[in-house]
């Protein structure tokens, strides 16, 4: 029998070890690890009452190289997940080097001490993982991840090149609190307070936090119209240097005026920074002191109504005719409906599915191919097929033009 590793218990490792659970037979064995034990537990028991499978439960430091892979050398796991947070992804690397396991996450590494993620750090175990004979998959969330499959499967299927690729992802839910972030508070006011970027004509431009942004129609009438704001996002880093012929690739992101207001007001009163202050003889991090006042993601799950519609608006030149032309592939996802069925929102739910999804093509062999990949890298065919038996089914719409600026 199998055996597998998720490493981290918030709001996307529950719907991670959830999905894993109702594929026992693919994933054997489950360990759910993270740092607070007690949160293994209390998703080990909800797991026991909604399918029946028993997962063991363990507390880890993953920053702790050698306690790492001690543990994964006496489990003997095939695969670990990385569900904890980006700043374990190297730590997590080396345990699985050290231990001979394969290796999956959904977000790139990013230092601590910096606000500044890029896949070079991973990149560069690229040989190491290879002469291990193991595989390493990076980004294998919603976006990255799906979003990167949704472009090799237009790329392998469509079109004979890429030349524009606009990534839009919309969280149309609401949890009626004033201000709460739908994943890690850290990571998420990092990622959203950085300038925005995107790549064009070879060139990556810049230009400051939340300055560009524009209404777009979504497909499904639940989501309707929304303002979408144009952000630096991970993905866009490997894509652009995956996608042959690629002549512009942009991030989009929508945020509610409220969102917006409260974020302001938090960055301008520097509650959003990472550098130490001294209060009352200690030492804090006024973001990491925000993160613990602000509502636990995981705790969102009940709260949360309405959709998430996230895609890729995707112009190509045809693999038939030579012709221009533009599809969006998305899904939609009901924050409600993923709460019945994991006790998540949809936030967690996206990022979540994608990563089992990863996991399954490692365990059947489809993506196991010695190195570090990113998923666009890899055959698309069967991580689609996923999608639609797992919970994110996907959808085409032919649109006649570009529908952005
Ligand atoms: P949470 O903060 O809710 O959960 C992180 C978990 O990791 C917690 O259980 C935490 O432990 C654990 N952890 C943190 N540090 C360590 C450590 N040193 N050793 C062991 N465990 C540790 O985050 P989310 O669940 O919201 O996000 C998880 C990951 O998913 C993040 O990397 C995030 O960037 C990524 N993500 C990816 C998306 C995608 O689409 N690609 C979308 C959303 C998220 P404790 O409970 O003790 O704090």
């Amino acid at each position: 029998m199998p055996t597998t590793v998720i490493v981290g218990a918030g709001g996307v490792g529950n719907v991670v070890a959830q999905k894993c659970a109702q594929d026992a037979e693919t994933f054997g064995e489950i360990w759910l690890i993270s740092r607070t034990k007690e949160k293994c537990d209390a998703i080990a028991a909800d797991i026991k009452e909604a399918t029946g499978v028993e997962i063991k439960t363990a507390a880890i430091d993953a920053d702790n190289v050698a306690e790492t892979a001690a543990f994964l050398k006496e489990v003997k796991p095939e695969i670990l997940l990385n569900i904890a947070l980006p700043y374990q992804d190297l730590t997590l690397m080396e345990a699985c080097l050290e231990a001979g396991v394969h290796y999956l996450d959904t977000a790139n590494y990013e230092p601590p001490e910096d606000p500044h993620f890029e896949y070079k750090w991973q990149w560069e175990y690229q040989d190491r993982f290879k002469d291990a004979g193991l595989t390493a998959i990076l980004g294998s969330g919603f976006d990255p991840g799906v979003t990167n499959v949704f472009c090799a499967y237009a790329l392998k299927h469509w079109f004979s090149e890429i030349k524009t690729v606009d990534i839009i992802d919309a969280n149309a839910g609401d949890h009626g609190l004033p201000f709460a972030t739908n994943f890690n508070p850290e990571i998420n006011i990092r990622e959203i307070t950085a300038n925005g970027r995107y790549w064009e004509k070879g060139e990556w431009k810049e230009i400051p936090a939340l300055s560009v942004s524009e209404d777009f129609e979504f497909p499904d009438p639940d989501v309707g119209t929304k303002r979408i704001y144009l952000l630096y996002h991970e993905e866009l880093e490997s894509l652009a240097k995956n996608l042959p012929g690629l002549e512009r690739i942009r991030f989009w992101m929508t945020f509610s005026e409220k969102y917006i207001t409260h974020l302001r007001v938090l960055e301008n009163v520097g509650m959003t920074s990472i550098e130490p202050v001294n209060f009352d003889g200690q030492e804090i991090i006024p973001l990491q002191f925000l993160k613990k006042v602000l509502p636990d993601p995981a705790s969102l799950g009940p709260l949360t109504k309405g959709k998430t519609c996230i895609g890729c608006l995707i112009q190509g030149k045809l693999k038939e005719s030579g012709e221009l032309a533009t599809k969006f592939i998305y899904n939609v996802c009901d924050h409600q409906a993923c709460y019945q069925e994991v006790k998540s929102q949809a936030i967690s739910y996206t990022a979540g599915v994608p990563a089992m999804i990863g996991a399954r093509q490692l365990m059947s062999g489809a993506w196991l191919r010695p190195g570090v990949w990113n998923v666009e890298q890899l055959d698309p065919d069967p991580f689609m097929d996923d999608l639609n038996a797992w919970g994110l089914p996907w959808h085409v719409l032919e649109v006649d033009r570009s529908l952005l600026l």
